[in-house]
């Protein structure tokens, strides 16, 4: 045989055997040529994943694996897959006829995993254990059970916007005692909030060490912000009470406040904390002080204080096609007390102060702050799911990259949460962080 033929011959056996062979992946799912997007490895385009029982077992280039067409394949090009979202923010309670739909709404628009920020504690936890019981239908589920307040308490169910979703203790004694008993049954963190003594607000984070929770909230009115995240405050809600104490006379601001509190202990908590917040709230963003301001975010920076600025409530673009996807019953509701408010416009003290709000988000993600995204859903006519790709795109407003955003409802509120990373925040095999 001539020699060329022979070096044919074994360069053809070479290529042969070079080939990569057909691989199979019995009982799996594979989505072929996808782009995922999560916030640990940015975007990788033709990506193959081999999903089986429900997990991704393996991740590859769809060009380094050859699939035989006896596997079950879908064509994912020009498809993205990102990490399931999170929701840090709503309330089952305050809309009790929309809560049955709830869940089938957060998981129509990609939210995977939610976070009860405050209703009663025999209300919520049918939420909890519902998810429990069905971990792949249903979104996972935190609850911190009522709102923990001081006297007179917000939400004590006195008028339909605030309903009960709060306890108000009078003592430190009460806190304790409502501490405990949540503790018993089994909330996964807690939520202070505005009526409450310093003393009493710190008998929550206290208690909450001893267990192993974190703490969420609204800075009480009987503090300021920098002693409240000195107290332990894992995380603040809607950067509530901020611009108190980020004013050239936040001192003053204080110390009128306590005198507010003590002259209307006798009134409704919820009409005590508008009229403190009337008096005050417009009157801090006036006198927005930079220097007061980068004071405060440093210190909520150096404890890691971390923020959930919920934009979206306060900065909705409220739509009527965004409704399409509720129950009749609601959606009529909602259409007309949109139709409603479209009759008025806003104050020009509003338009400041949600200004102010997303200028101060943008200033404390440049302070390296960790942001959670969470919306209130479903107050303020915020659609379960929908709402949170709103406030998705207000946080790139405030100067968030997309790719930061989209950290702040993975990744993010998988570390806060202290939930095994090996599983959730972005799109990878179990085990990889
Ligand atoms: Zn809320």
């Amino acid at each position: 045989m001539p020699k060329y033929k022979l070096l044919f011959g074994l360069i053809i056996l070479f290529v042969v055997s070079c080939k990569p062979k057909e691989q199979v992946f019995p009982d799996s799912l594979i989505i072929e040529n996808i782009t995922t997007i999560d916030a640990k490895n940015g975007l990788k385009e033709h990506q193959t994943l081999i999903i089986k029982e429900g997990k991704i077992q393996k991740i590859a280039s769809s060009k380094d694996l050859k699939l035989s067409k006896k596997n079950t394949i879908i064509d994912g090009s020009g498809k993205y897959l990102i990490p399931g979202l999170w929701d840090a923010h709503i309330h089952f309670a305050y809309m009790e006829e929309l809560a049955p739909s709830m869940f089938g709404l957060f998981l129509a628009y990609g939210i995977t995993s939610i976070r009860d920020t405050g209703g009663q504690i025999s209300y919520v936890k049918k939420f909890k254990e519902a998810s429990m019981s069905n971990p792949t239908t249903v979104p996972r589920v935190m609850i911190a059970g009522p709102l923990l307040d001081g006297m007179p308490n917000v939400y004590d169910g006195s008028a339909p916007s605030r309903p009960h979703l709060s306890t108000g203790s009078a003592t430190v004694d009460d806190i304790v005692k409502q501490v405990n008993q949540l503790d018993s049954i089994g909330v996964d963190l807690l939520k202070a909030y505005e009526m409450l003594t310093p003393e009493q607000f710190s008998k929550i984070i206290e208690l909450a060490r001893e267990k192993g929770m974190k703490v969420t909230g609204h800075v009480p009115l009987s503090m300021d912000v920098i002693s409240a995240s000195n107290a332990g405050l894992n995380s603040m809600e809607h950067m509530r009470n901020l611009e108190l104490s980020c004013a050239s006379n936040a001192e003053e601001l204080l110390n009128n406040r306590k005198q507010l509190l003590i002259s209307g202990k006798n009134d409704p908590g919820g009409i005590l904390r508008s009229r403190i917040h009337a008096a005050q709230r417009f009157n801090a963003v006036d006198n927005y002080d930079d220097e007061k301001a980068n004071e405060v975010l440093k210190v909520l920076a150096k404890n890691e204080t971390w923020q959930i600025p919920t934009l979206a409530l306060y900065r909705s673009t409220r739509l009527k096609e965004n409704f399409t996807h509720l129950p009749d019953s609601i959606r009529i509701k909602w259409e007309n007390g949109l139709q409603a408010m479209e009759n008025q416009e806003p104050s020009p003290d509003r338009t400041k102060y949600t200004n102010w709000m997303l200028k101060m988000t943008g200033k404390i993600h440049q302070y390296e702050i960790a942001i959670m995204a969470g919306t209130d859903t479903p107050i303020g006519y915020l659609t379960p799911g929908l709402s949170l790709h709103e406030e998705l795109s207000q946080l790139v407003e405030a100067g968030l990259s997309p790719l930061e955003a989209l950290k702040t409802a993975t990744l993010n509120p998988a570390i806060i949460l202290i939930l095994k990373l090996s599983l959730v925040g972005s799109v990878k095999i179990p085990g990889q962080i």
